[in-house]
């Protein structure tokens, strides 16, 4: 490592960079070069270096990384999680050390040990002068702009695919983006987030009493990371589909049940846990089967073993409460053509549901 200023980088993940943004500013002194907009070049960079078998968010964070150095940056933060991807940091160092990048690497905890108190002590020793209470505080705020984001999409995702006036929802959402990187404290965030939630309330919308519902379940990465799931929300919502899911960054830091309870709710589905995210799709899946939905969606990158594990029991629930599940697995090979079809496919299966139930209510 040669060069003098710190110029930090980490992986895209949905629009969580600008909470990521924000910790980083105010309580390191490094410079902050977040790499650009996921793109096609994006996967293909990270798929050329990859082993060919790994999973799809190995490929995109190392994709992130390449063009984040391309542009200057010397510090990478990786973070954990639940499965091998806990092991995936240190290969992909050593693949770009031997691609002969100069840089340094930091892993981040798994998710479950990530509390003030373990990220402190990472912090601390990438800035001495970082007090407790100053990195507290930054902390809360950083789980706060989360928090604000993901509520905001909650309510884009159910009610998008109704808007009247085609790119109402979008242009809105740039500008609540833009006002949430100016943040400077909780106040600013209570006002952002009261003046955001009203105006996008008062985004005309023609939404019928009982759209078509459909819940998105699967591995966190390819749920939450639009571009790696082809954009399949915003391909829904063109449908006039009312759009649920449940993994975002606030139901992982903050309300995630414990594995117990998601067991417990899986019934006879389920007996142990299986892995990673696998046992909240279950779970997830149920709860979505009960409450009436028309169907779900279940993503997954190709490979990855707790969903594989998930999908049996995901069918189970599909033949006992007729609510149809639609499988995609992705990886760098995946037809965008390939994806739009099968969803329009689907689509039209649930129109046809949906006019059975109308005719079986007539007679
Ligand atoms: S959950 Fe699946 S896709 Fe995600 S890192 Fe683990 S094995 Fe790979």
């Amino acid at each position: 490592m040669t060069s003098k200023e710190k110029i930090i980088s980490f992986p895209h993940m949905g629009n969580y960079y600008i909470a990521i943004e924000f910790l980083i500013k105010h309580t390191l002194n490094m410079k902050i070069l977040t790499p650009p907009p996921i793109t096609k070049k994006t996967l293909e960079l990270g798929s050329k270096y990859s082993p060919d078998f790994v999973c799809v968010p190995f490929k995109y964070n190392l994709g992130n990384y390449i063009e984040a150095l391309e542009k200057g940056a010397n510090f990478l933060v990786q973070a954990g999680g639940g499965c091998r991807f806990g092991y995936y940091g240190e290969i992909q160092e050593q693949i770009l050390r031997d691609l002969g990048y100069d840089f340094e690497f930091i892993s981040i905890l798994n998710a479950e040990d990530m509390n003030p108190f373990s990220v402190y002590g990472i912090f601390k020793k990438l800035n001495q002068k970082l007090s407790f209470t100053k990195f507290t505080y930054y902390f809360a705020l950083t789980l706060k702009i989360a928090e604000i984001i993901d509520k905001i999409e909650e309510y884009i995702r159910e009610n998008i695919g109704f808007e009247v006036k085609e790119g109402s929802f979008e242009q809105l959402q740039k500008d609540f983006l833009n006002r949430l990187k100016t943040v400077k404290g909780f106040r600013d965030i209570d006002k952002i987030y009261k003046k955001y939630n009203i105006l996008f309330r008062n985004i005309e919308i023609n939404k019928p009493k009982n759209p078509i519902k459909v819940g998105v379940v699967g591995e966190l990465y390819v749920v939450m990371e639009p571009f790696s799931n082809y954009f399949i929300e915003k391909e829904l919502a063109k449908k006039g589909i009312q759009i649920t899911r449940f993994i975002t960054v606030t139901y992982l830091f903050k309300n995630h049940p414990k594995e117990k309870e998601l067991i417990k709710f899986s019934g006879k589905y389920l007996k142990y846990a299986i892995g990673a995210d696998g046992t909240d799709s279950v779970a997830r899946t149920k709860q979505l089967a009960e409450a009436g939905y028309d169907g779900v969606i279940h993503v997954k990158p190709f490979g990855c073993t707790p969903e594989v594990n998930a999908m049996p029991m995901l069918q189970n629930i599909s033949n006992d409460y007729k609510m149809p599940v639609l499988y995609f697995s992705f990886d760098s090979q995946t037809s965008e053509t390939g994806i739009k079809t099968r969803l329009e496919a689907f689509y039209d299966m649930l129109l046809m549901k949906r006019e059975k139930q109308k005719w079986k209510k007539v007679i």
